[in-house]
């Protein structure tokens, strides 16, 4: 298979970045069977970054029995809790020594600034891998009670072979979400990441098998998501799912699971997280608060505050503050010191951000600030704030996924509550205001996997994160990541009793 290199030099980060782009199989990166490629594209300029290995059904095959014997062998029940949990934390180490040029190719190839690529992203994955070391040889059953004639307990199994399916929005920190807990279980792994942003994953997967990862244990099927995707959701051979992305393939993926083996299913959709500020809030930082909430990683976060609820009393100088710190934003190359906002992440969703604005504009939405291209090279969009909108408009319904938020004014606490909940997604929501008891009453009330009080946007690996109603189920994070990746057994001794 081919190799990527890459000469970086920025006024950020100066370095080469040299790996295969093949498909990863058995220790080994080999080019996909139909010896076909994906073209990449750098989301600053438009233009052709290169090309990595396209998978088929029958590469994804390859990656299954590969997956297969090495649970069977060298990893799973044969390795221990304690030599797995080493590995991972080997791990942590082997990407730290690499996290800038892991940054910068995560700032090539999403568009991300490099400054929040090292401090977010790759500090997250390096996280991930230290937090579920520590878990390896912590998983412990239960002895239950029932009576002296027996001994009953559970043991919590690796489930074997799992399929992953990622995005593009966070490309290394969701592969690291998904790797990390499934290896401390003791699962084998074959894992597809976004055909948009396939080179962190690729140079990391290569990382993590110089680390000492054993060869079958950790697979890599780039590829197209109607086919390698399809086929990892559809495989008999793998008994469990995990995807991260939209709530249209989540739909695709457990139709494909319940079609085939009735494998589990754990899903992280999407969302149009509400954001309810109080009178009481302190202004600055809910203003602060509020356009990190929404403009952050350019609109692309799943936890996105893309509906912002002010009450009256403050809804005229939010609006205003809000404004302000909207037009500060200073968009260009991820490279460039300074930098708040990168591009877009593809031409695809530049349209569909686009087409979403003029949705708005069609249903008598009034844009407020931007609703237009920034530049005339790449995928850049202007921070954009819309008002006078209706509940079900389209933009106040429908996850944008971009620089869009909308902000609407209410009075009454319990029609912001009612509000916010007005969505089919449930994954995040904050709340603003100096007033403990409506923050945690607000807090309870909202049908959300996260409640955010004085903050937005927060994740860390430590908690449990996960939708409500059409974000997902399961939850990432947190001991609540190790159910997702193990059956548990029930064990009955008989110590006696006679029939
Ligand atoms: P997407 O659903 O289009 O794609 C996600 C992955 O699924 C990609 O790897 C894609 O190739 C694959 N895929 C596409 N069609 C498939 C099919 N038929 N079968 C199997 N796999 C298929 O999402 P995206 O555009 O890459 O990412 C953006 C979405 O991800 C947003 O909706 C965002 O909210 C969501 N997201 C959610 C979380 C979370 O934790 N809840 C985190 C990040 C992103």
């Amino acid at each position: 298979p081919a190799t990527f290199t890459h000469q970086f030099d920025t006024p950020l980060y100066k370095g080469t970045s040299s790996f295969n782009t093949g498909l990863f199989i058995d220790g080994k990166f080999v080019d996909g069977s139909n010896k076909t490629t994906i073209d990449v594209f750098n989301p600053t300029t438009g233009k052709l970054l290169t090309s990595v290995s396209e998978g088929t059904e029958k590469d994804v095959d390859l990656a299954v029995e590969a997956a297969q014997k090495a649970f069977e062998t060298v990893w799973g029940l044969n390795t221990p809790g304690a030599q797995r949990g080493e590995l991972l934390w080997k791990i942590a180490q082997a990407l730290e020594k690499h996290a800038e040029e892991l940054a910068a190719l995560e700032s090539l190839d999403n568009g991300k600034t490099f400054t929040w690529a090292l401090n977010v992203d790759v500090k997250g994955t390096i996280d991930a891998f230290k937090y579920f070391a520590g878990w390896a040889d912590k998983i412990h059953g239960k002895t239950i009670e029932t009576n002296e004639t027996k001994l009953a307990y559970t043991r919590n199994e690796p489930i074997g072979v799992v399929g992953q399916i990622i995005p593009w929005n966070f490309p290394l920190l969701m592969w690291s979400w998904k790797i990390a807990p499934a290896l401390a279980t003791g699962n084998t792994i074959v894992m597809k990441c976004s055909e948009f942003t396939p080179l962190s994953a690729l140079r990391a997967t290569a990382i993590l098998h110089e680390a000492g990862v054993p060869n079958g244990v950790l697979n890599l099927v780039t590829g197209y998501g109607n086919t390698v995707g399809a086929a990892i959701s559809s495989h008999m051979k793998i008994d469990k799912v995990a995807f991260t992305g939209s709530t249209l393939v989540g739909r695709k993926i457990m139709e494909a699971a319940a079609k085939s083996n009735l494998k589990n299913v754990t899903l992280e959709l999407g969302g149009k997280s509400p954001n309810i500020i109080f009178n009481d809030a302190d202004l600055d930082q809910a203003v602060k608060w509020a356009s990190h909430g929404i403009f952050f990683n350019h609109g692309q976060t799943c936890t996105a505050g893309s509906r912002i609820f002010v009450q009256s009393g403050i809804y005229d100088k939010f609006l205003q503050n809000f404004t302000q710190a909207a037009k500060s934003i200073k968009i260009g190359s991820p490279f460039e010191q300074g930098i708040d906002q990168g591009p877009q992440v593809s031409q695809i969703q530049f349209d569909r951000i686009m087409g979403y604005i003029d949705s708005g504009k069609a249903d008598g939405a009034t844009v407020h600030l931007g609703g237009e291209r920034h530049g005339s090279e790449g995928y850049f969009i202007n921070p954009t704030i819309f008002t006078d909108t209706k509940p079900d408009m389209k933009i106040v319904q429908e996850e944008i996924f971009g620089p869009v938020a909308v902000v609407v004014k209410f009075d009454d606490p319990a029609d912001a509550i009612k509000q916010a909940n007005n969505t089919s997604y449930g994954l995040a929501s904050a709340i603003f205001t100096q007033n403990l008891n409506l923050a945690i009453e607000t807090a309870h009330k909202l049908q959300a996997g996260t409640a955010w009080i004085n903050c937005v946007n927060h994740v860390d690996v430590q908690i449990p994160f996960g939708g409500y109603k059409q974000s997902g189920i399961g939850r990432e994070g947190g001991e609540y990541a190790l159910a997702n990746y193990t059956n548990v057994k029930a064990v009955h001794v008989n110590l006696g009793y006679k029939i």
